[in-house]
């Protein structure tokens, strides 16, 4: 049985919302508006890419390989009141 993209969504959004994900500014130059996402065991880092405003991707293999909506994207989203780009607005 194939999961939905629905229970996909609510899965990295239940992670995003159990796990303590420590959410960073990226200092590099260039890249100010991505953010620097590390899970609790501070083993794992991914970049939750930003452009004007709206986060776009993140390089987890969830949102690069599946294309999905990641919980390193709705943590973010969630912390600092942003909009992701696969998600329709109301
Ligand atoms: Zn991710």
């Amino acid at each position: 049985m194939t999961t939905s993209n629905t229970q996909t969504l609510f899965q990295s959004f239940d992670r995003a919302m159990m796990e303590s994900l420590k959410v960073y500014r990226n200092g590099g130059i260039g890249l100010e508006g991505n953010f620097v996402v590390v899970n609790h065991e501070s083993v794992d880092a991914y970049e939750v890419k930003v452009e004007q405003g709206i986060i776009k991707e993140c390089t987890c293999p969830h949102s690069h390989w599946r294309k999905a909506v990641c919980k390193h994207m709705i943590k973010v989203g969630l912390i600092h009141n942003m909009d992701i780009e696969q998600l329709k607005r109301p």
